[in-house]
């Protein structure tokens, strides 16, 4: 009689982690129609589908993470999303881009300072956090694409490089170090040619210095300045 196979925990410590591009949805990915639960309604952004493939190939794995404080605010039911949601999978799946997973935060902004915040709302990064927990995801090799300021500073949050497609949907341009997108885009496809274009992170143990000794692997959020990607 054969024993039954259970996973050998050093080989799942072993699995190699993999480099994800976390996507916003609205304005990013789709068109940004406030609210929408309508699958009619949705619009790829330019050369969406082209950028994603561009990734895809690469080996990066994809990921949507949104803010739908619409729920929250009993505009939409959890139902009305998840049939958004699996059509709008369904649409890039039928273009050869699989999403890996569907992370959204549920709740409302805080109303006013004194009210606490919840985790998964970007700019924080709990949603990146929690994709990169559950799927193995190396964030320093990752990175976040998203319309506002508020997407740049969640993926600088997580630890992740950053593209801000900057097609006027941010108005506020409230800046500070964590806000400085690495590159600016104004495609999915130009923001995809970008990161493949961008200096490679060596992953975690793998990083060897010009004398052979091994360099200590930083994972404060990056500095834009430093990595002189800004333009
Ligand atoms: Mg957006
Ligand atoms: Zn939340």
């Amino acid at each position: 009689m054969s024993q039954p196979v259970r996973p050998d925990p050093n080989q799942q410590r072993q699995t190699p982690s993999r480099s994800a591009v976390f996507l916003d949805k609205d304005g990013t990915l789709v068109e940004n129609v406030p609210y929408n639960v309508d699958p009619a309604k949705l619009r790829f952004t330019p050369q969406a589908i082209e950028g994603l493939k561009l990734l895809v190939d690469h080996g990066y794995v994809l990921f949507i993470v949104t803010n739908q404080s619409g729920l929250a605010r009993g505009l939409f039911t959890r139902a009305d999303f998840a049939r958004l949601q699996a059509a709008l999978t369904g649409l890039l799946l039928d273009q050869g881009i699989p999403i890996q997973d569907v992370y959204l935060c549920p709740h409302a902004p805080p109303t006013n300072k004194l009210e606490p915040g919840c985790l998964c709302r970007k700019p924080a990064p709990g949603m990146l956090r929690q994709a990169a927990s559950a799927h193995h995801i190396d964030l320093p090799s990752s990175w976040m694409i998203g319309d506002i300021l508020d997407d740049v500073e969640a993926g600088h949050r997580a630890g992740c490089r950053s593209v801000l497609m900057d097609v006027g949907n941010e108005t506020e341009w409230r800046m500070s170090p964590l806000r400085e997108p690495c590159i600016k885009a104004k495609t999915l496809l130009e923001a995809a040619e970008a990161i493949l274009a961008a200096e490679p992170v060596t992953p975690p143990g793998e990083a060897e210095d010009s004398i052979g000794k091994s360099v200590v692997f930083k994972t404060v959020p990056p500095q834009p300045h430093l990595l002189g990607l800004s333009f």
